[in-house]
């Protein structure tokens, strides 16, 4: 493995008492990064599982349960992280959330809901901690975005309009940031099988009308010409590489880990 030389740094992962966040985090107090992790749980298991993390890996490791519909609490997130590490170099947005059903019978609270998780949210950490990376000379925003950030399926058209919006949103701040060494990209994962897709696995089976094995295989991996899901390493090789040194030239990208999905 490199040295990503990131020992000493400090991050907020939004959404990382789960699935590809908590994965991630994990990734980056390996590499000696201070964290602070956000999002829900049962009390008990997120105060143990902080706990675990600090012990193993040496690091600090703060939780703050900001609700990313709520943009102060967002804000406060973001300061709370300043002020406890003196720093924040690193922010990924992770946080996000899935409703899968026919346009026409989407529930507008669940649209309301995906497009201030999965993409607000998004917005008002990154507005809160662009101005303490621009004060450092360096950061790194890291935004999850999806495959569905480039190409769309049908029955999720609040994710896909959402994580669109996210590489939308990328490019723009990689943009006004280009000169301040501060980068930001998006990472577009095809299918990971973590909580989140379990879950569509019963959504789209209920939508078809077909039984969960056959959507695992005929719909899930349809998409993903190399048949397989993501796994969590090869997610946490492309955001170490973007956090480090190694990735000051990359920015405004959306990087695509989808076992060719989007080569279609
Ligand atoms: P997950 O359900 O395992 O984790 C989601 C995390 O977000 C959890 O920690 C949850 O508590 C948190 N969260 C949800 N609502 C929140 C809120 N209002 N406030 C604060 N935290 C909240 O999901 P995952 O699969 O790990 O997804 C993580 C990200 O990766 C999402 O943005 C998702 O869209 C994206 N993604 C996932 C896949 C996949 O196949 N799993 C593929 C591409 C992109």
């Amino acid at each position: 493995m490199p040295d990503y030389g990131l020992k000493g740094q400090a991050a907020v992962v939004t959404g990382s008492t789960s699935g590809i966040g908590q994965a991630m985090a994990r990734a980056l107090a390996a590499e000696g990064v201070d964290l602070l992790l956000n999002g829900f749980g049962d009390p008990d298991r997120i105060e143990a599982d902080r706990a675990a993390l600090e012990a193993e890996t040496g690091v600090r490791v703060l939780y703050h349960g900001a609700d990313m519909t709520r943009p102060a609490e967002i804000a406060d997130m973001v300061a709370t992280a300043h002020r406890a590490f003196g720093r924040l170099d690193i922010l990924l947005n992770n946080a996000g959330i899935q409703h899968v059903a026919p346009v026409e019978d989407f529930p507008d609270e669940k649209w309301d809901a995906i497009i201030a998780i999965n993409l607000s949210s998004a917005f008002h950490a990154t507005k809160a901690a662009v101005p303490i990376m621009k004060a450092q000379g360096r950061g790194r925003i890291v935004n999850l975005a999806s495959a569905h950030g480039l190409v769309a399926s049908p029955f999720k058209s609040a994710y896909v309009a959402a994580k669109h919006g996210v590489v939308g949103f990328t490019k723009s701040v990689a943009l006004e940031l280009a000169r301040t060494g501060v980068t930001c990209n998006a990472i577009c994962p095809g299918y990971v099988k973590t909580p989140l897709v379990e879950a569509q696995i019963a959504d789209q089976a209920k939508a078809r009308g077909i039984p969960p094995e056959r959507v695992i295989e005929d719909v899930i991996l349809a998409a993903q010409p190399n048949k397989s899901f993501v796994e969590y390493p090869q997610l946490a090789g492309i955001l170490l590489y973007l956090v480090s040194d190694m990735g000051a030239s990359a920015t405004g990208a959306a990087f695509t880990i989808d076992g060719g999905w989007t080569a279609a």
